[in-house]
Parts: C-alpha cells; structure tokens; sequence
C-alpha cells in the first residue's frame, strides 16, 4: 500500500510541475498539451512518465537536448514522499485525504513564492474552499467541529495579519497562506503551524545571511518556511512542541 500511495505522489506531483511552471505565466494549466520549455515540441507520454523519462532520457528534451531541470523529478519525488510520510502516520483515513490534499496546494504555493516572491491568490482561495469541504465533511461524518476551523482560520489571519501590520515582517501573501492552513489544521495544529514556521523560517533566514547568500535588507520569501512548518505541524505538532518546550 505504501508503494502505491508513494507512486501515486509522484503522478500528481507531475501535475503539480504543470501549474508551478504555468500559473505565474498565466497559461492554462490544462492546455495546450505538455510542451518542452525551450523547443516547444509537444512531448509524447513516453517523455512524460514522472521521474523515470527524466531517468531514461538522461535529464534532456528528446527532440533539442536542452537540459531540463532536476526540480522536475524533485518535485515529483518529493510528493511522493510526502504523502507517504502522511500515509505511514495516519493510515488511509479521513486525515489522509484532508493532509494530502492540502500538501499539494503548499507545495505549489511554496514554489511559486520562492521562483516569483509572490503567492497567487488563484492557487490559495481554491485551497480555501477545499479546506472548507473538508471540514464540512468532517462535520456531516464525523459530527466535527466547524468552529474548531472557524477559530483557526482566524488565529492565523490576527497572528500573522499583526505581525504584518506591525513588522512588515510577512507578506500579504502570507496572511492567506496561514488562513489557508487555518481551514485545513485546526486551532491545535494551526499555533504548532506557526510556532514551527517562526523557528524554520529564523533558522533558513540567518542560515542564509551566514553564507551571505542574502543580506538583512533582502526580501525572503516565507510562503516555503509556511509550507514546511505546515507539513511538520501536521505530522508530528504535538510531540514536536511539547519536547521543544520540555513539557514532554
Ligand atoms: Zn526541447
């Protein structure tokens, strides 16, 4: 099972290139068909099955040789891994679903920010609305809370909106993004959401003024230090805050 959970990620995360590539060009991302970045030529399947056609054909294009980029297959791996990582800690549940989801919305997010500084309200408000499916699922199913998300959304909309208003700290953009994950976590989940992301985001921001590949002055797109703290909120929150704390 887990193997299938593993090469479903891989597939989607093939999908997943297709919008972080288009959606800042502003290109549909369901036409035209997969195209070759630099020669255009429209690519057959056999030069689009995830990880292994970048295997066979040796990281170039089929029909101009033009390299093309390891982020491809990274991507693709990485959510694979991902959804694995969720699978191996909750199953094939209700949570599954609801997380794996939302990882593939932060993933596209988070790469769009790092490659534009940007976060495209096109990607986060369909998040938006995802999340709120599923809490209405979990309500309908499970008898869940609605506020719980409710309260969420508005926690990561005062925490990260204040620090913006009185930092400059974040972006807009990040406002959305802690909404987003608000909707989808949960008020527990989503304060070890941004507890997480304060310390990586610190952590990859003076890792990089140390090997001064940024000065203090630079702009530091946090939509990926969102995403992770995200990612790591909702696989491990608890036990994580509670050893940091000493609580645990
Ligand atoms: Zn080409």
């Amino acid at each position: 099972m887990s193997l299938i959970i593993f090469i479903y990620g891989i597939v989607i995360g093939s999908f997943l290139n297709v919008c972080i590539y288009r959606i800042p060009n502003e290109e549909s991302i369901v036409l035209p068909p997969s195209h070759c970045g630099s020669c255009n030529h429209r690519l057959g399947w056999l030069d689009l099955v995830p990880v292994l056609s970048y295997v066979f054909l040796k990281g170039k294009c089929r029909y101009c040789g033009q390299k093309i980029s390891l982020r491809y297959p990274g991507v693709e791996v990485l959510t694979g891994l991902l959804w694995f990582g969720i699978y191996l800690r909750y199953g094939l549940t209700f949570e599954f679903f609801k997380y794996g989801v939302l990882t593939l919305f932060l993933i596209v997010i988070a790469l769009i920010d790092y490659d534009t500084t940007d976060v495209y309200s096109c990607v986060v408000y369909p998040g938006i609305a995802a999340g709120i499916i599923f809490a209405i699922l979990e309500r309908i199913i499970y008898s869940g809370s609605l506020i719980n998300y409710v309260v969420a959304a508005l926690i990561g909309l005062f925490i990260i909106g204040g620090i913006y208003i009185l930092t400059g700290g974040f972006g807009a953009g990040d406002i959305e993004i802690a909404v987003l994950c608000g909707v989808f976590l949960g008020w527990k989940l989503e304060i070890y959401f941004i507890l997480i992301s304060f310390i990586i985001g610190g952590a990859i921001g003076i890792t990089l003024i140390l090997m001064k590949k940024k000065s203090k002055t630079d702009y530091m797109p946090l939509g990926p230090s969102l995403a992770i703290g995200a990612y790591v909120a909702l696989l491990m929150g608890e036990t994580l805050i509670l050893k940091l704390t000493g609580l645990g």
